[in-house]
């Protein structure tokens, strides 16, 4: 099940306070301002800055 949408309207980034998006595989939440990935663990996005993950810059 993906997010809802309606909650990644109200969820930003908390360095950035920009929204942020969902990522292509749905796994995680991307802002596009610092490139962190918030992960998505049982439908619930982790905000947490330590926790999130920087985007890769090399595609796979
Ligand atoms: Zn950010």
């Amino acid at each position: 099940m993906p997010v809802n949408p309606r909650l990644l309207e109200i969820l930003v980034c908390p360095l950035c306070k920009v929204k942020v998006s969902l990522t292509p595989n749905g796994e995680g939440l991307r802002c596009a301002k610092c490139r962190r990935i918030y992960a998505i663990l049982n439908d619930i996005p982790n905000m947490l800055v330590e926790e999130a993950r920087r985007e890769e810059k090399k595609a796979p």
